[in-house]
């Protein structure tokens, strides 16, 4: 039979793909196994039907399991193993194996039948004979062995030498650098066989780091390859999927229609009518409606010691004498060294914080449980932080920093024997710290209100690994930190890595600074977090994650960001941050100082909601104005004031939502013209933190209970949700009683993203950014959502409109955002994400946050309130919608409302971020970020640290 015609036939993609959808390939499978038949076989025949197959097989998508079912793959491997010397049948062979393999049932079915072992015969040493064929045997081979059974094979057939002497053979011959892809197809064997535990042992026993790591250092031109062999000498070889396909829209348009029922009977909301006695006041008995603080119900018995150490700021010394006074674990020794007078200097920041003032810090800290039940304070938190004048831009990374920062880390197992492994800290050990200060090791603390580190681990002489705490009751989560360091040699370069970081990819690999604090600045005048660090990069390490800490998910490991520093001072005391601090005892602080600025027009009240599992109050705030006197009608409109509901830091990682929080407030509490107009237009409700006892242990994300309180809003429990629970009834209450508020807003931090921006909720919207058919009805919608952005956008330079959206996600049905908008029924529901890095845009393009630019753009959001109000002159609230929407819809014309953004908004760096995408391993999941959310199973979903999306709120 002659089949060169067909050759002819098919020489077009397009007419292979005809030739496909027609049945020809099982045309083509089913003359092979009669053409086996014969015996001998026509090797001519052979030749022609494999060479058409190798042509076939990539352009059908079935080929693999016709080809399994119809027999063909033996039909091959017999061919081959008859054949193994006779190049011209081998290659066309091979091209159709290579198809074969790359079906995991058949790579598992090849293996048994022996084809991996075929394939190590074919590998061979440099020799630029045949290097078509050894190309494309790499390649089957390569795909064979991402079966684990496989990958086992070649283990305990010995080959991972072999492949590691081929590698290392061809890479000294192959000066020229022709003959990159059999190197780097020998690198993908490599790596696929080390997916398996047993694989990287043989890799290690055979010494394959060395060899890796001296084959790649020796040429720095030879990048090519890098990515895979820094995958290999990390040996952890995980999957990520880049799939940008989003099934997170909610498409069920039941789901989007806001419920017309709040479901909860009006007898059981009644209780939450003292939070709103603005409502009813009638400032006829009592004169001012305001009440004074009933300070949070906490345990005031708590033993604490003499001032801030809670023992120890007092007697502590600052430099001179050599007494090193890096605190004490302990709470012991608090009077050894107050003979001399050496009492600390507390910077009068008075002038400079008027809302700060330590003393009164340490008065809020004996009131605040701790589950470790901290004795001490931190000293930022008491001197109090004065954001500095300088610029702070984002920082340009070098390129080749990852590189060599995993060099080194490699040279760890290299050269074992420079490796200190000295463990100076620990939180598990109770006589912590654990080592006797000799000189040689920085000290390390973390015991305070927000602090985390769990573990700090001297590598080398200033090199630290550190380890961060998980949030409690939870077993990942692992970013925030914050810990103190004294010891601190001048003039040397301290380089820290925090090794058990979770997420795929960070800002620091954009231009973020961690954050530090220098007491012996903060004494001569300068108490300031400013950002520091150089070299700071994010990488995958091979540190590996159980399964249990990855949500189930297998295979995953950490990644490490690490960072160096200099100390300016001797006897420093100096703290790191991820972002800058704020305590719930700040926050009692805070509100406590809000009080002194209350005018005979404010109005303002400080209630406590509830109290949280941790025996800590949730402070709710109400400000206004005063009526402008006892008459009814300014009584009517002080009570029919539309509402404002706003609250913050349900995320306790996310202290940048503190410090917009700040800002509102004292712009809110402010003597400007401005504020007085806001306070006389609205009433807010504020509670500035959802989540104290998350704050105060140093979690990250999670409340006591382990679960992320955002996640809780559709069905809070009130025993183990308390905040979330309470908070969403005041609104229950409020929609109860026909007051829902005008706008609610929650205030977050965003790790991944830049700028300050909001999510809010659109049927519209989601409609459009899904394929679901809609009536004309539902999109019918008016575009009152867009309004406050938009003004945002206009006023507050942080802010970016372009990094909004209005999409319904199903992952997000159960935040504060969706649940008041469905629930509630409130239009205008948000979430207002702030970076926690920098902005790209507008006047702090460039630069990284501070928190001078937080606090703005809180008070830039007030501003944006009363215009939004003014936007219309009208109080009534429904022609307020109609007017506003008019305006916004025909100064934004919202023609493609696709703000909806899936990836992370980031330029690809030079140096490739993710080194691991290009394995495929057929046992690991696709990694759960990049905006795609797992559905099939919504309760595991809950558990994966990577959760994180681009849209987190
Ligand atoms: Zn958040």
């Amino acid at each position: 039979m002659q089949l060169y015609w067909l050759f002819f036939v098919l020489g077009r993609g397009r007419r292979v793909g005809v030739f496909v959808s027609k049945g020809g390939t099982g045309i083509l499978f089913q003359i092979l196994i009669t053409a086996s038949k014969e015996l001998p076989p026509s090797e001519e025949l052979m030749l022609q039907l494999h060479s058409l197959l190798a042509k076939v097989g990539p352009k059908d998508r079935k080929f693999g399991v016709k080809a399994r079912l119809s027999g063909a793959l033996n039909v091959t491997v017999n061919l081959m193993k008859q054949n193994i010397q006779n190049i011209k049948l081998l290659l066309p062979c091979l091209q159709v194996l290579r198809v074969y393999s790359t079906n995991s049932v058949n790579a598992i079915s090849l293996g048994k039948n022996g084809v991996v072992e075929l394939m190590f015969k074919i590998v061979a040493p440099y020799s630029k004979k045949n290097t078509s064929l050894l190309k494309v045997a790499l390649d089957a081979l390569g795909a064979l062995l991402k079966s684990k059974t496989n990958a086992r094979r070649a283990v305990d057939g010995g080959h991972v030498p072999i492949l590691l002497a081929v590698y290392l053979d061809w890479h000294r011959n192959d000066t020229r650098h022709r003959h990159m892809l059999i190197r780097k197809g020998l690198l993908v064997c490599l790596r696929n066989i080390t997916n398996i535990k047993l694989g990287r042992k043989a890799f290690v026993e055979a010494d394959g780091m060395r060899v890796l790591y001296n084959s790649s250092t020796v040429s720095e031109s030879e990048t090519y390859t890098w990515q895979i062999i820094k995958a290999l000498m990390v040996t952890s070889c995980v999957s990520s999927l880049f799939n940008h396909q989003n099934d997170d829209i909610e498409t069920d348009l039941n789901k989007l229609h806001p419920k017309k029922n709040p479901g909860r009977p009006f007898e059981e909301l009644r209780v939450y009518e003292r939070f709103f006695l603005e409502l009813s006041e009638d400032f006829q008995v009592r004169g001012r409606g305001v009440k004074q603080e009933e300070g949070s119900p906490v345990n005031a018995t708590r033993h604490i010691q003499s001032p801030l150490l809670l023992g120890g700021i007092a007697t502590r010394r600052v430099g001179g004498g050599g007494s090193n006074w890096g605190s004490d674990c302990g709470s012991e020794g608090t009077e050894d060294e107050g003979g001399e007078g050496a009492v600390l200097e507390v910077p009068d920041t008075a002038l400079l914080l008027p809302m700060h003032d330590p003393d009164l810090y340490v008065e809020m800290v004996k009131g605040t449980n701790s589950v470790p039940q901290y004795a001490e304070v931190a000293y930022p938190d008491y001197f109090g932080h004065v954001a500095p004048t300088f610029r702070e831009p984002l920082v340009e990374r070098v390129y080749g920093v990852q590189r060599s920062k995993i060099f080194q880390d490699i040279e760890r197992l290299i050269h074992p024997n420079d490796i200190l492994d000295k463990v100076v800290y620990d939180l598990d050990i109770p006589s912590c710290p654990v080592i006797e200060d000799s000189g040689e090791s920085l000290k390390f603390n973390s015991q305070f209100e927000s602090g985390n580190l769990r573990k700090a681990v001297q590598v080398r002489k200033y090199e630290y690994d550190l380890v961060l705490n998980s949030d409690i009751n939870s077993n990942h989560y692992h970013q925030w930190f914050y810990f103190e360091v004294s010891g601190m040699r001048v003039g040397s370069t301290y380089r820290f890595n925090i090794i058990n970081c979770e997420k795929s990819n960070s800002q620091f690999n954009y231009g973020m600074q961690v954050l530090m604090y220098s007491v012996q600045e903060a004494i001569s005048g300068r108490p300031r977090w400013v950002r520091t660090g150089t070299d700071i990069c994010y990488y995958k390490n091979h540190f590996a994650r159980s399964s249990i800490a990855a949500g189930g998910q297998k295979g995953k490991s950490y990644y490490t960001m690490t960072f160096s520093t200099n100390f300016s001072h001797k006897d420093d005391v100096c703290y790191f941050a991820y972002h800058y601090p704020y305590t719930y005892s700040t926050l009692k602080m805070h509100l406590s100082k809000l009080e002194a600025l209350r005018t005979p027009q404010i109005y303002l009240r400080q209630d406590v909601l509830c109290e949280t599992l941790g025996g800590n109050g949730c402070p709710l705030l109400t400000i206004t104005a005063m009526p402008e006197s006892n008459s009814n009608d300014h009584i009517c409109q002080f009570r029919n004031r539309p509402l404002i509901f706003l609250s913050a830091r349900v995320h306790p990682g996310e202290t940048n939502a503190s410090w917009v929080m700040k800002g509102t407030l004292e712009f809110l509490m402010g003597t400007s013209p401005l504020a007085a107009s806001l306070r006389e237009a609205y009433i807010f409700k504020i509670v500035p933190m959802l989540n104290p006892d998350g704050v105060i242990n140093g979690n990250h994300r999670c409340s006591l209970s382990g679960e992320d309180l955002n996640r809780q809003w559709q069905n809070p429990n009130p025993e183990l949700h308390p905040t979330i629970y309470h908070t969403k009834s005041l609104l229950q209450y409020l929609a109860h009683i026909q007051r829902a508020p005008l706008v609610f807003c929650d205030y977050h931090g965003h790790s991944r993203k830049k700028n300050v921006f909001m999510y809010g909720c659109s049927v519209k919207e989601t409609v459009w950014q899904s394929n679901i058919s809609a009536t004309s009805s539902d999109l019918q919608e008016d575009l009152g959502y867009r309004a406050l952005p938009k003004i945002l956008s206009q006023i507050a330079p942080a802010f970016s409109m372009a990094s909004c959206s209005f999409v319904v996600e199903r992952s997000k049905e159960s935040t504060a955002r969706v649940v008041v908008w469905r629930e509630i029924g409130v239009q205008r529901s948000y979430t207002m994400e702030s970076t926690l890095c920098g902005c790209d845009q507008g006047k702090y393009k460039g630069l990284q946050i501070g928190t001078r630019e937080l606090e703005e753009m809180g008070a830039q959001f007030c501003v944006a309130l009363l215009r939004l109000k003014r936007l219309t002159g009208l109080r009534n609230h429904q022609h307020l919608l109609d007017l506003e929407s008019d305006i916004i819809g025909t100064q934004s014309k919202v023609v493609s409302p696709t703000t909806y953004v899936m990836e992370e908004d980031e330029p690809s760096f030079l140096e490739a971020i993710d080194y691991s995408a290009e394995s495929n391993d057929e046992d690991a999941e696709p990694e759960n970020e990049h905006g795609i959310e797992v559905h099939e199973n919504p309760e595991h979903h809950d558990h994966l640290s990577d959760s994180e999306t681009n849209h987190r709120d």
